[in-house]
């Protein structure tokens, strides 16, 4: 065992697990990235897949293309129904944990659509991107198709107030690519990017092409094109320090964006 490690495990078997000194250690071991080469795709329920075959049939084509050259974890949002299914469930005063299991049933169908649409390319859609046979799925088609929602259900984390989850699918898709050490994440909507205002209801909103997550708080921007918490994953994120929200409506964006062209929003840790 190396010095480090020796340190490490004596400070665990003292110290409490928050202790600074353990913390610094455990800090100590060099990085490493589980999945270094691929990129998390985010395709949004509202804003893309609940517009139906306009917006998704271009961007299968994308997909489909682009694996020849870049290995894509495709996470699915819920959008509308599961947005029904919330507020029926809250008017029923049940809790987030409850709604959280049926937000992930909605990213559970959205994810079923997108794996039988993409079957005869052969890529799949897995249930739990936790690892199971995602690297194979990699190595073997460059995509796989799995559903965003964070698997936390009835231990979902309840918001400061009311009982939707705070943590959905923009923050599921983000885990995703931050645990595993992806090289990207890409968020694919139907606005062009990050706006000052809401750009449905705000005619005079101006877009913003790059921000700071501190920046986009400054200006009051935390719950807009992300869920709010997001800002907060992203700032203490390890590996993923920016993601990159694009127009997914309009053709060849996912595309530039996995080649790395700053189309739409990118937003950064720091
Ligand atoms: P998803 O389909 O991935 O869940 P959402 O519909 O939740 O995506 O989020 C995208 C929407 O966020 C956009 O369609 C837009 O109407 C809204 N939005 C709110 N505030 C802003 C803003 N400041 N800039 C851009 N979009 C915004
Ligand atoms: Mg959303």
């Amino acid at each position: 065992m190396t010095n480090t490690t020796i340190e490490l495990e004596e400070l665990l078997m003292q110290r409490s697990l928050t202790d600074a000194q353990l913390l610094e250690a455990a800090e100590a071991a060099t990085d490493f990235r589980i999945l270094p080469d691929a990129t998390v795709i985010k395709i949004g329920g509202q804003s893309i897949i609940d517009r139906g075959r306009a917006a998704v049939y271009p961007l299968m084509d994308e997909i489909v293309s682009a694996r020849k050259e870049h290995k894509m974890l495709i996470g699915t949002g819920a959008g509308t129904r599961a947005r029904h299914l919330y507020s029926i469930a809250a008017g029923l005063n049940l809790p987030a944990g409850v709604l959280s299991q049926l937000g992930d049933s909605v990213a559970d169908q959205n994810a079923a659509m997108l794996g039988q649409l993409l079957a005869k390319h052969g890529i799949s859609a897995v249930s739990g991107a936790g690892l199971s046979a995602v690297p194979l799925y990699l190595a073997e088609v460059n995509a796989v198709v799995f559903s965003g929602m964070p698997p936390y259900s009835l231990w979902m984390r309840p918001p400061a107030e009311g009982v939707i989850p705070p943590y959905r699918t923009d923050a599921g898709c983000f885990l995703v690519a931050e645990q595993f050490g992806c090289k990207a994440m890409i968020y694919v909507k139907d606005e062009d990017g990050l706006y000052t205002a809401n750009p449905k209801t705000s005619k005079n909103a101006t877009f913003i092409p790059k921000i700071s997550v501190d920046e986009m708080k400054a200006q009051g921007l935390q719950d807009s094109i992300l869920e709010f918490p997001m800002l907060d994953l992203l700032k203490v994120a390890r590996h993923v320090r920016q993601v990159q929200v694009v127009n997914g409506l309009v053709p060849g964006n996912l595309t530039r964006a996995l080649a790395g062209e700053h189309v739409g929003t990118i937003i950064t840790a720091s």
